[in-house]
This record gives structure tokens, C-alpha cells and sequence, in this order.
């Protein structure tokens, strides 16, 4: 797939300096290591995949001395040929692998590995808001639902957008009707989907919501996908058509590296369209020899590097497996809670599972989220079943709800 390996290979010492040593002299930081190392199976509450397959990674990492190497990459991965160590060659390959599983023609796609799902969303929520402006000459109204991931509002704001908070059903969808009843027709329309409400998991309904928009035609239209997490399962799963572009139309996805496919620290990925990217206001930079359309300028090259192995260590059917997994656990979840007569929901297509608020105790010892919802009874938590949530941990965990 790739032939920059070798090349990256050839200049690299034969001996590795690096000796590894299990403590070190700061005496904060060992407390800190065996602290994660402790907690990293039980955390239930936030979406990460605590099956990280990177042992091997770092082995030829250190083994060959890269650590020493100080890499970077700033530009375009799709354009730039970088003077300065980077992975863009890898990024490229990352981008080429996941674009097609989003519906994207990997000849007119352009996209970019990024420092996270937020990161991913302020680019999404950029370029549409750009793509807009420049092709009607009006600032467009952005349009996400109240259980949407904050920073989506956020980052709205902070690119100065008029943004509109739609309210949701009691699952967390948004309300096709609120959302008509919202909307300006006179002003481009910048419309944030949520893939994945952050709390109960919600899928908004794609279909049923474009129809609105379209009943609008002279209603210019961007749709940015925040898919930061079901982005990464529901590709490979027989679900898969909901995040495909070609079968339900969007312009831009954001989904994060270090939920579902297990990166260690936080990255992601955005896509969309050669042509949204072509619509971009230029800025020619020339000490860098580039056209610079995003936001960044240094971008990490990490995840980029660690996609490209997992895509080659675990690959599209693990992946797969991975995924069938998780949606089975989550009814094993559910019909677990049933048994106890516990009270809990669990949206379709989710491996969210919401639930009456436990005590604090299971609360901190799985690192449990919690939220309140009056019309579920008041106070509630989530547990998010990722690839490190098997049956046992289930059965564990009901115990312990039991015993509570
Ligand atoms: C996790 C999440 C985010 C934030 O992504 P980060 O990678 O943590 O920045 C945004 N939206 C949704 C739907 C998420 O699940």
C-alpha cells in the first residue's frame, strides 16, 4: 500500500539508545502510571476503546530511535510534499482507507487526520460556514440540536455564527418540526447533525430532517456529520448505509481516532468533498510552500502514523467483528438491567446505555458519566460499551448495581 517505510527505515541507527526502565525519579510520575494503569479496564462512563493494540507500534517506534526525531505535519496531506519529517504519506493512505466507507470517491474526496473530534467539527463547522459565505455572499445560520456534543455550539460561537438550539424528543433526536419552525429560509442554512447525541446516544434522523431542508430549495445548504464516535463502529456493521454520503446526502464528517478505533491519545479525522475544499478561501503561504485552507498550522503526526498501523494490525474485519461485538454486548447490557428490573434506555443503532443514576461509589469506580433528564425520573449516568466491556464486565457490573 505504501512505500515510505523502507525510506523512513534507512536512516535510523542500528542500535536502539532507548533502554526501557519502569520507574523513574520523579516520584509523582510512577504514582501516576500505576494510577491509569489500575483504572484503564473499569473506565465505563466515556467512549474509548481500552483494547489498544500499539505494543508492537512503539517496540519499532524506540527500537528505532524516532523518539529523537522531531516531526510535524503542518500542510496539506493531500498536496504537500513536506521538506520537513512528517507522515503525511501515511495520512494520505489513513484518509484513503476510511474515505469510501463514508460513501466519499477517494478521487474527489480531501480530508485530513486531526487532534480530535472537536478539532474535526471546527473544521467542518469552518468550511461550511466559508463554503456558504462565499457562495452567497450572506453568513449562514447554524442549526444543532440541544443534545448534540457541546462543542459544536461552541465552536459555533467562536467562528462568530448565529447559531440555533434545537430542542430534541425525549431520546435525543431532533424534532423535525422544531427545527422547521427555526428556520430563517432566508439565510444559507449550516445544519449540524449529531451521530451520536453525547448523552443518550442519539442518531438524529438524517432523512427525515434533509426533507425538511429541502422543502426549501432556495435555501442554500451545508450538513456537517458529528460522528465522533458511531462513526467509527457503524461503518462496519449492516448499519453502515447511515454514515454512507451516496445513500443519505451530507458534506462533511467528523469522527474521533481514539474511541472506536483505539489510537491511545486523542486524534480523529475529517472528510468531505474535493469541491467544499476547492470552495475555500485560499491563503498561499509562502515559507511553507503551500496552500493553506485549515485552521492549523502544526498538526500532529502521531495518529496519522498509529491509524495506518491499526488499519494494517486490526484492519476492516476485526474491525467488523469489533463492532458486532459491541452492539451485542449492549443488548446483553439491556437485558441484564431488564432481569434487575433496573430502569434504562438504549437508542437504536447506540452502544450507549442509559440508566438511573447509581451511587457514587460505582460511579467513580467505573468512571461513570451522569447527566439528568426529569422525564426518565431525574438523576442518570451512561456506560458506553466499547471493545473492553465484555460480558464479564457487564455481569460485574450489574452486581455491583445489585449490591449497591
Ligand atoms: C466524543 C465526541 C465529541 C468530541 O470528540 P473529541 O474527540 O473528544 O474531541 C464530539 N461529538 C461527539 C458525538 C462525540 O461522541
Amino acid at each position: 500500500m505504501n512505500t515510505h517505510v523502507s525510506s523512513f527505515m534507512g536512516i535510523m541507527p542500528d542500535t536502539p539508545r532507548v533502554k526501557l526502565a519502569k520507574r523513574c525519579r520523579y516520584p509523582a510520575m510512577n504514582e501516576w502510571a500505576e494510577s491509569v494503569l489500575s483504572v484503564r479496564k473499569r473506565t465505563f462512563g466515556y467512549p474509548c476503546n481500552q483494547n489498544i493494540e500499539l505494543e508492537k507500534f512503539y517496540e519499532w517506534y524506540f527500537a528505532n530511535n524516532l523518539e529523537s526525531v522531531c516531526i510535524n505535519n503542518v500542510g496539506d496531506p493531500c498536496a504537500v510534499v513536506s521538506v520537513i519529517p512528517s507522515t503525511h504519506a501515511f495520512e494520505c493512505d489513513v484518509l484513503n482507507f476510511f474515505a469510501p466507507l463514508f460513501g466519499f470517491d477517494i478521487e474527489d474526496m480531501w480530508g485530513m487526520v486531526t487532534c480530535s473530534g472537536t478539532d474535526s467539527n471546527n473544521t467542518g463547522i469552518y468550511f461550511g460556514n466559508n463554503y456558504l459565505s462565499r457562495l452567497t455572499g450572506q453568513r449562514p445560520i447554524c442549526y444543532v440540536s440541544d443534545e448534540a456534543h457541546y462543542s459544536n455550539v461552541r465552536l459555533a460561537h467562536l467562528q462568530n455564527l448565529d447559531t440555533r438550539v434545537i430542542k430534541t424528543d425525549s431520546h435525543g433526536m431532533m424534532l423535525p418540526d422544531e427545527l422547521e419552525k427555526q428556520l430563517d429560509t432566508t439565510r444559507p442554512c449550516l445544519m449540524v447533525y449529531a451521530m451520536g447525541s453525547t448523552f443518550k446516544g442519539a442518531i438524529d434522523d438524517m432523512p427525515v430532517l434533509n426533507a425538511v431542508l429541502a422543502r426549501y430549495p432556495q435555501m442554500p445548504v451545508y450538513r456537517h456529520v458529528d460522528a465522533a464516535l458511531f462513526g467509527g463502529y457503524l461503518p462496519f456493521t449492516v448499519h453502515r448505509d447511515l454514515l454512507d454520503r451516496t445513500k443519505i446526502p451530507y458534506e462533511s464528517i467528523a469522527v474521533s481516532g481514539h474511541k472506536f478505533f483505539g489510537v491511545d491519545e486523542p486524534s480523529g479525522f475529517f472528510l468531505t468533498t474535493r469541491s467544499i475544499y476547492d470552495s475555500q478561501s485560499q491563503h498561499k503561504v509562502p515559507y511553507l510552500n503551500a496552500e493553506m485552507r485549515m485552521i492549523n498550522c502544526s498538526r500532529p503526526y502521531l495518529g496519522a502514523l498509529k491509524l495506518w498501523w491499526m488499519i494494517h494490525e486490526v484492519g476492516y474485519d476485526r474491525w467488523y467483528e469489533q463492532a458486532s461485538g459491541i452492539l451485542e454486548h449492549t443488548e446483553y447490557m439491556a437485558h441484564r438491567l431488564d432481569e434487575i428490573d433496573y430502569p434504562h434506555f438504549v437508542n437504536r443503532y447506540s452502544n450507549t446505555v442509559v440508566f438511573r443514576r447509581p451511587s457514587d461509589t460505582i460511579v467513580q469506580k467505573y468512571a461513570l458519566a451522569c447527566g439528568y433528564d426529569k422525564r426518565f425520573g431525574g438523576a442518570l449516568s451512561h456506560g458506553v460499551v466499547m471493545q473492553h466491556v465484555d460480558k464479564a464486565f457487564i455481569d460485574r457490573f450489574v452486581e455491583d448495581l445489585q449490591n449497591q
